[in-house]
């Protein structure tokens, strides 16, 4: 059984293959910006939506305009480029249909288009382009050439699509393989509930408490503060820029953050647990946001502002998505259940009332006098709750 997964290394590009990716970079935004402003224009004048055929047709005309500079790139990565605006118009549109006011489809600034896809390993770009050489691994990519890679593992699997990333003044290759060979762990006989939160990204119902983002939410705090700042700036001067560049840093610091978390509790659970139960996050942000669970988040990581709590909350969609990659390649099961009720009933006798959840760590049942870690008690739930979906389809 193969699964799909991606594989990230980091690049060590001449000083001039660093010059050509830098252009390369800045050569997609700019395709980017004009395309957008095409959709703006087309979609202010006339009312008229651009689809993407008709931009990818317009490619050709482009590049034949620009032999020195849009020629030069790989008219896949382009194309490429070309379809993200696309899924950004698309989701645009649909935000619109579901009756919300969402802001357009935004130009990007310098410092705020860092990825240049190509979709097709051996079109525009060649992964393992040198195998002869003896140590070495390099990548090919149209228009800079054969880029050494510092591959501190192997790949496995089949390369589908290859991107180059900017972070700072380093950047990165990433592979997008199919059929990578799953490697199962052995069976541990052991099942957890995990519910998921703020003053610690999961707690098992075991009473693990895994990845305490004390750092993510510092540098979200500093976000958030840099973005105050930078709402004050004048538009166009120069403070405002170096303002712009903190944003984008603290944004790239707090994604890193996030993902290192993710994948360092995904880790652990996948080794430790055969069957994983978690909440169905579509309906948990529903009840999350009705019932309140996570206004008080403690001390440790007093959530500023909104801001600051949508940015710790968006960590929950990665770190799941990142589980599933992880419990699929190691036959682990998982099971998504409705987290309705699961933080206000006792986990020992099943009463359930507000009143139960006494402050946000403490869970003490106003019927059985069962105390707890609230989360440890809304983990407890989320397993029975998981073992019962479970347990029909195992029997027949
Ligand atoms: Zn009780």
């Amino acid at each position: 059984m193969g699964v799909r997964r991606s594989f990230t290394f980091l690049l060590r590009p001449t000083a001039r293959q660093a010059a050509a990716l830098a252009a390369c970079l800045e050569d997609h935004r700019q395709l980017y910006n004009v395309a957008l402003e095409h959709r703006r224009t087309a979609y202010a004048r006339a009312g008229v939506s651009v689809r993407y055929g008709e931009q990818s047709a317009e490619l050709k005309h482009i590049r034949a305009d620009d032999p020195d500079g849009q020629g030069r790139w790989s008219f896949s990565s382009q194309q490429a480029t070309l379809r993200r605006l696309d899924k950004a118009f698309a989701a645009f549109f649909k935000r619109v249909r579901a009756g919300r006011a969402p802001g357009f489809p935004r130009f990007k600034g310098r410092g705020r288009f860092d990825t240049v896809e190509w979709p097709k390993d051996g079109d525009g770009c060649r992964w393992d382009s040198q195998p002869e050489h003896p140590t070495a691994t390099y990548v090919r990519l149209q228009g800079v050439g054969h880029v050494r890679v510092h591959r501190h593992r192997p790949v496995r699997g089949q390369v589908k699509t290859i991107s180059v990333t900017r972070e700072g003044s380093r950047w990165f290759v990433v592979l997008s393989c199919d059929d990578v060979p799953a490697e199962p762990l052995p069976a541990t006989g052991v099942v957890a509930g995990i519910d998921m939160g703020v003053a610690s990204l999961v707690t098992t119902s075991d009473g693990q408490h895994l990845t305490n983002p004390r750092h993510l939410a510092a540098s979200a705090g500093r976000l958030a503060d840099a973005q105050r700042v930078l709402a004050r700036k004048q538009r166009g001067s120069k403070r405002r820029r170096k303002a712009v560049a903190r944003v984008a840093a603290l944004h790239a610091r707090v994604r890193r953050q996030r993902l290192d978390g993710a994948h360092k509790a995904a880790r652990a659970l996948v080794a430790a647990y055969d069957v994983i139960v978690h909440e169905d996050l579509r309906i948990a942000n529903m009840t999350r946001s009705a019932v309140g669970t996570i206004e008080s988040p403690g001390r440790n990581v007093a959530a500023k502002s909104g801001l600051n709590r949508s940015i710790l909350d968006a960590g929950w969609g990665v770190f799941l998505t990142i589980l599933a990659y992880k419990a699929e390649s190691a036959g682990r099961k998982l099971i998504a259940v409705n987290p309705a009720g699961t933080s206000r009933t006792c986990a020992r006798c099943g009463h359930s009332a507000r009143e139960n959840r006494v402050t946000q760590a403490g869970f003490a049942c106003t019927a059985c006098g069962h105390t707890a870690h609230a989360d440890v008690n809304a983990a407890k739930n989320i397993l029975r709750a998981g073992l019962a979906l479970r347990e029909p389809a195992e029997a027949a």
